[in-house]
């Protein structure tokens, strides 16, 4: 059993994608405007919420990220995982972003507070994958006795496996491609609040 769990955020706790693709449906909605065909694609490219505004609604980045931080309503499942698993586990959140931002995500999601330690990119001076995110987040510990829970092959498997923690991959429907790390434990999005809390919660 893990004594500490390391999340993610996006795309592990939060559906960014989806909260993204709502809040620029209704912005372009209320601006007026005609939603291009392959939107979703375009949200699932766009690195960031600026980039997606340049590409849909240049100018308006700072509306298109309030019409998704308003499009994140709390999970009551991952809130209730979350809980049941401090109990029992030392809960990191490790996220990528502008940490003003994800800040506004945690809170829009009513996972504010619910972490024994928050660490951003924007405010570390570095992200995922770069190693040093992952010795902050096992800091005082040891990573064989940590979980790693990410959407990302690259940037949260991959590092967490190679520092020797376990890992929990959300598939997304996904096939692991050939080459890439071997995840200990693989699952659907909706699914992670019932997995996790039957695993690792007392
Ligand atoms: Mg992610």
């Amino acid at each position: 059993m893990p004594d500490r769990i390391v999340f993610d955020l996006d795309g592990t706790l939060i559906d960014r994608d989806a909260a993204l693709l709502q809040g620029a449906e209704e912005l372009l909605a209320r601006l007026g405007f005609e939603a291009p065909a392959n939107l979703g694609a375009r949200v699932s490219e766009a690195a960031t919420v600026a980039a997606l505004a340049r590409d849909i609604v240049p100018g308006r980045s700072g509306e298109l990220t309030d019409c998704m931080l308003a499009a994140i309503k709390p999970r009551a499942d991952v809130i209730a995982m979350l809980r049941g698993l401090r109990a029992a586990n030392r809960l990191v959140l490790l996220t990528n972003g502008r940490a003003e931002l994800q800040r506004r995500k945690l809170r829009a999601a009513g996972l504010h507070g619910l972490f024994d330690e928050v660490l951003i990119s924007g405010e570390l001076g570095f992200g995922k994958p770069d190693p040093r995110c992952f010795e902050l987040a096992f800091a005082g510990g040891d990573a064989q006795h940590a979980l790693v829970v990410g959407d990302d092959l690259e940037r949260d498997i991959l590092p967490a496996v190679q520092a020797g923690a376990r890992t929990c991959w959300i598939s997304r429907g996904r096939a692991l491609p050939d080459g890439a790390p071997q995840p200990t434990m693989t699952c659907e999005f909706p699914e992670l609040p019932r997995i996790l809390t039957c695993q690792y919660a007392t």
